[in-house]
């Protein structure tokens, strides 16, 4: 097993020599990083492709663009964020100020997935350096390509004492995992998040852990439903259902089932047509492990709509599954594939506590026109984030803090949430010397009068 003992030590130097410490070090840094994309926007498009069959279109609103409005956001704020802040002192401090310093942990390491092999590998790195912190990431083995590119991509950028990429898959992340860091940052499943915390209590290293899980799309009888469909489609399609927080599975009222399965048809026959398993830019599945996974959720209920594969190509085209219980395969394990099960609820009690009964999602999903349906939802249900008529929009703001709750992970980020999500929030009192309050010297009424 490789050692990374040295990198790592190379890396402490580095972060002990107080370069990333300077906040114009960091903005040059981030600024450079940006202009390397741009330069190489064709070769990334390209891994893309090859990994996942991704269209420019689809390469660049979800992953490149992503990436360059994060840096354009970080780099624009970053002199704001990193002040320290004053705070109040009670009345037992008179005289002394507080103060909230953000410092940089130190060494981090990002572990990425497969799934936006580019975006979630680069955006919690921006957050990492924009923090002031050196920065090892590890990509996904299952997206060679992109892996390959983005070692390429920080190394005409980075030397590797400030940013390393390790290339390798569950070896070389238990390799790493068998050294100190001073903050972990793991994107993927839940199995391997547990496996990364446990490595981590080991040394005491803070971790985030951005996780998956099932994430429920309700609509209302009164929602818009053409809309839904139009948006429940999109956030399915995406990555061809490949997507952490996509909308796992539909949950219906009775009343508005038909309708919105006709809705969800129409707007799937007009994107996709028939064609969505042999297109040229459908993204296929990312292995044929997968793709059994997901190709085996096509046995369960009844197929309402599409259900073609494509073994050789490794595509799914989108499908729309009816006739599906709880106890269903396809509603045990979260799908990551084009595959969207339609349950009907007849109250909205009995939803909410279907989805109270399992574990707390990455992402909810609401469309209702109802405030009170609303404010309802969001006070009985525990999730991630998410969105109220739409999906998956929320993640793509880098005003909102983006992460999990309980078996769909821990900690946010993106924006100001990520970059304090890599900085240690050290406090400080600043005492007066001008005076010296005496009563917190007496250990009792008499000591009081000696003082
Ligand atoms: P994964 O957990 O299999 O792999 C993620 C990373 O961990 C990879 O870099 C992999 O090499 C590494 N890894 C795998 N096995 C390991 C082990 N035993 N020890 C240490 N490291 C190991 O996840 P994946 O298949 O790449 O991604 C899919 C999952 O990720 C889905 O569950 C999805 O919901 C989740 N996900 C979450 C988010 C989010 O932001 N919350 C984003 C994307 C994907």
């Amino acid at each position: 097993m490789a050692d990374y003992q040295e990198l790592l030590g190379k890396q402490r130097s580095f972060f002990a020599s107080g370069q990333t410490r300077d906040l114009a070090f960091r903005k040059e840094s981030l600024k450079r990083l940006k202009r390397e994309i741009v330069q190489q926007e064709e070769a990334i498009m390209a891994a893309l492709h090859a990994d996942l069959n991704k269209s420019p279109f689809e390469g660049y609103a979800t992953e490149i663009g992503m990436v360059l409005a994060e840096i354009t956001h970080t780099v624009k704020h970053l002199d704001q964020w990193a002040r320290h802040k004053r705070v109040k002192t009670p009345i037992t401090h008179f005289g002394s100020k507080g103060y909230i310093y953000a410092e940089p942990y130190g060494v981090a390491l990002i572990i990425a997935p497969w799934n936006y092999p580019f975006n979630l590998a680069l955006a919690p790195l921006i957050a990492a350096l924009a923090a002031g912190n050196c920065a090892i990431l590890k990509p996904s083995e299952l997206a060679p390509h992109t892996a390959g590119m983005l070692a390429g991509l920080i190394r005409a950028v980075f030397p590797e004492e400030y940013v390393a990429v390790v290339e390798g898959g569950v070896e070389a992340s238990t390799a790493l995992l068998a050294n100190r860091f001073d903050y972990i940052f793991f994107t993927g499943g839940v199995q391997v998040g547990k496996i990364v915390m446990k490595a981590a209590a080991d040394f005491l290293t803070p971790v985030t852990l951005e996780l998956g899980g099932k994430s429920p799309c309700i609509v209302h009888g009164d929602a818009d439903l053409k809309l839904a469909a139009k948006r429940i489609v999109w956030g399915k399609c995406l990555n061809a259902g490949q997507t952490c927080v996509a909308p796992d599975y539909v949950l219906v009222e009775r009343r508005a089932m038909p309708e919105l399965i006709a809705q969800l048809k129409a707007r799937l026959d007009m994107v996709y047509g028939s064609g969505a398993a042999e297109s040229s830019t459908f993204p296929k599945i990312i292995n044929r492990r997968h793709f059994e996974r997901v190709a085996a959720y096509l046995q369960d209920g009844e197929v309402l709509y599409g259900g073609k594969t494509n073994e050789a190509a490794l595509t799914i085209e989108p499908t729309l599954v009816g006739d599906v219980d709880w106890e269903s395969p396809v509603m045990q394990d979260e799908i990551f594939g084009p595959i969207l099960p339609i349950l009907a609820y007849d109250r909205l009690d009995e939803a909410i506590s279907c989805i109270n009964s399992r574990p707390k999602p990455l992402a909810l999903y609401l469309f209702s026109q109802s405030d009170a349906i609303a404010d309802k939802v969001l006070a009985e249900t525990s999730f991630g984030g998410g969105c109220l008529n739409d999906t998956m929009m929320h993640m793509a703001t880098p005003y909102l803090p983006f992460g999990g709750v309980g078996e769909s992970g821990m900690g946010g980020y993106h924006g100001e949430a990520g970059f304090a999500l890599f900085s240690h929030q050290k406090s400080v009192l600043k005492q007066t010397t001008l005076f010296d309050l005496p009563f917190r010297y007496a250990t009792t009424k008499d000591a009081l009068k000696r003082i």
